[in-house]
């Protein structure tokens, strides 16, 4: 999927080369930390996979594609096949949040039906479903990530490249990106993340290259960030479905110690933590929960009961029980009429897991291929 041989990269009127003689290989499913200090090389590196830069010396090979002979016309189509997220979330401020996400279908030509299914298809994904029409600032910074992740996935491309996804996120949401993109990974979509922090790769003990000083000094299986001597030896993964659960397992660790420091915000994390164990079937027994938990607010008069919102158990009763509420309420008009001012009525509703089947499928889609000349396409 990925094979660097002997990369060099060397900028103008720098004296030492960001990346200096790295050779390695990504494979189709993967998912690998790229790690180092900053200044290591690990944006070069990203760069040059995504072919925004080339390299000064070596061979670079993305997709079955030798990148020194990729004619800069099928650029664009190459990237097509590739989704990046960045620190900053680059989104378009003056787009909702649908719009962001359709943009990048919209310049592949795709049709407004398909582009309005699989933009909706990807906001539920990331969480976001009832969020299309805010504007980027009417969202919180995590949110804002998920965004961008679904931006870079809705094209159901083959490889997403993250570069720093969580450097501008606070540890808790970070955990939630995280626990994102490892679903993402878990329905086939190969991904290679940069990050100096430390914490979640020790905890997933994904592959992890790391770079100093533009040279390659580690390549592990199951690494940790940094002196992995004291970290058990997992043994060799031999399918990608392992490889996922072990992935989740080790989120679900950290995401329980994130809510075990959260307090307030504990139990919503602990249920969002559960919620990864339906992603794909655990290596080791756990709880297999195939739904997940998430708050709305609806305006309304009345409070429920915190005994009724924690039975409620689907979308369907939740609604039930907000009507027979709302009915009650409208049946006692003097408690309605001595009510000041509306109360927010908080309610958990429950969404159903994505199945994982019918994610990361390009293929049966038809957005994998993009060999059509004639069209026009995103140039970064
Ligand atoms: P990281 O992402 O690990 O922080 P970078 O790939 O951004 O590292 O940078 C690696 C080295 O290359 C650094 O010394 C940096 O200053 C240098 N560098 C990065 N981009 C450029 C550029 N466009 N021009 C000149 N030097 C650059
Ligand atoms: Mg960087």
């Amino acid at each position: 999927m990925i094979r660097f041989e002997n990369v060099t990269k060397r900028y103008r009127g720098t004296a030492k080369p960001a990346l200096n003689d790295v050779s390695f290989n990504v494979d189709r499913g993967d998912f690998v930390f790229l790690v180092g200090a900053s200044g290591s090389g690990k944006s070069s590196c990203l760069r040059l996979i995504m072919r925004e830069d080339v390299a000064s010396s070596g061979q670079i090979h993305v997709l079955g594609h030798d990148l020194k002979r990729m004619s800069s016309r099928k650029v664009p189509y190459f990237r097509r096949q590739i989704g990046s997220v960045f620190q900053d979330f680059r989104l378009l401020s003056t787009k909702t949040v649908f719009q962001n996400v359709a943009f990048a279908l919209q310049v592949t030509g795709a049709s407004r039906a398909l582009t309005h299914t699989n933009v909706e298809r990807v906001l539920e994904l990331v969480g976001l479903t009832g969020k299309e029409k805010r504007m980027p600032t009417e969202l919180s910074g995590g949110e804002q990530q998920r965004v961008a992740i679904a931006r870079a996935i809705v094209g159901d491309p083959k490889l997403l490249l993250a570069d720093e996804p969580t450097g501008n996120l606070d540890p808790a949401t970070s955990t939630e990106i995280m626990r994102l993109l490892a679903r993402i990974n878990a329905t086939g979509t190969t991904v290679v993340m940069a990050t100096h922090e430390a914490g979640f790769v020790d905890q997933m003990k994904r592959r992890v290259i790391e770079l100093k000083f533009g040279e390659l000094m580690r390549d592990e299986a199951h690494g940790g960030y940094g002196d992995t001597s004291a970290i058990p030896r997992l043994a060799p993964v031999k399918a990608r479905g392992e490889a996922s659960a072990e992935a989740l397992s080790a989120m679900r660790k950290v995401q329980r110690e994130v809510a075990t420091g959260a307090s307030a915000g504990a139990t919503a994390a602990t249920a969002a933590t559960a919620a990864t164990a339906a992603v794909v079937p655990a290596a080791e027994p756990e709880p297999q929960i195939a739904e997940e938990v998430i708050e709305v607010v609806v305006e309304g008069r009345a409070e429920p009961s915190v005994a009724e919102a924690a039975e409620a158990q689907t979308a369907d009763e939740v609604a039930e029980s907000l009507t027979t509420q709302a009915d009650e309420v409208a049946a006692d008009e003097e408690a309605a009429q001595n009510a000041t001012s509306p109360r927010p009525l908080t309610r958990p509703i429950v969404i159903p897991e994505i199945n994982v089947a019918e994610l990361g499928v390009a293929d049966r889609l038809g957005l994998s291929d993009f060999d059509d000349d004639d069209e026009v396409g995103p140039t970064s």
